[in-house]
């Protein structure tokens, strides 16, 4: 039987080139969207002429009954991606208390809605393995990107507390921190910006969604097995 991989934000960007990997390698592939209907059908139309086998899954991850029931249309989820994040640019004074928890809702409250949800099924099976999709930001903190920094950095304490709970159940769980991946995501930056960002990266250029999406092919494969409760950077060696 086909493993299962349910990968949230799916329809563009890291989420993307992850849904097309892990369904190049063999699983059954889950394509969350919050809004996007047209980029994930088209992300499930790709995969289903690939030869592969997809499901168009649409639910926003800050609401929790809309994941629970996500799941439970999906059916088994051998592993789950949490991709799905949210930036928040501008100087803390600037940030608004709405703001702040939206950022929080997304990427740490969007996790855990998630997790909550599949590991009933994982700890019966005894069988699992989530992925926390984190940033380098998480772990040395940006000025300018204090709400995204701390919800990143709070995703790192989840998978590591997590990765504690869970092992002795045969659950793993790790967490990938990109550097600066060209998606829209950073589209609000100026391409000076960027291309400055790209000179202070060791191996002097961006990274890619595929970059991160084959990282997290590998950490949920099998020659990961003796993986967990890691922080994997992807970041051309942005931090050390
Ligand atoms: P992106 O903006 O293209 O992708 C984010 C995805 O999350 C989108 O598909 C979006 O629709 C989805 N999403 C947002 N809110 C959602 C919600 N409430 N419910 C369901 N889906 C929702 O950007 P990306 O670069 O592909 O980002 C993917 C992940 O990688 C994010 O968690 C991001 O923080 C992280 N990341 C990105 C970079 C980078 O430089 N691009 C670096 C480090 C980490």
């Amino acid at each position: 039987m086909k493993k299962a991989v349910l990968i949230t934000g799916a329809s563009r960007g890291i989420g993307r080139a992850c849904a097309l990997s892990f369904a190049k390698a063999g699983y059954r592939v889950g394509v969350n969207f919050h809004t996007n209907s047209s980029a994930a059908a088209n992300v499930v139309r790709t995969i289903l002429e690939q030869g592969g086998d997809a499901m168009l899954l649409q639910a926003d991850v800050t609401d929790y009954a809309a994941v629970s029931s996500m799941v439970s249309v999906f059916g088994r989820v051998d592993i789950l991606v949490n991709n799905a994040g949210i930036a928040c640019d501008g100087l803390l004074q600037d940030v608004t208390p709405a703001l702040w928890a939206h950022t929080f809702a997304v990427n740490v409250n969007g996790a855990y809605h998630c997790v909550h949800s599949v590991l009933p099924q994982m700890l019966s099976r005894h069988d699992g393995c989530i992925l926390n999709v984190s940033s380098m930001w998480g772990r040395v903190g940006a000025a300018c990107e204090v709400p995204y920094s701390a919800a990143k950095a709070a995703l790192i304490g989840f998978t590591k507390a997590l990765a504690k709970e869970v092992g002795p159940s045969g659950i793993r769980v790790n967490c990938v921190a990109p550097g600066v991946i060209d998606t829209a995501m950073n589209a609000l930056h100026s391409k000076e910006d960027m291309a400055a960002l790209a000179a202070d990266t060791p191996l002097m250029r961006l990274g890619t969604p595929e970059d991160v999406a084959h990282a997290l092919v590998f950490l949920a494969s099998e020659q990961a097995s003796f993986i967990t409760g890691q922080v994997l950077g992807i970041d051309g060696g942005f931090v050390m």
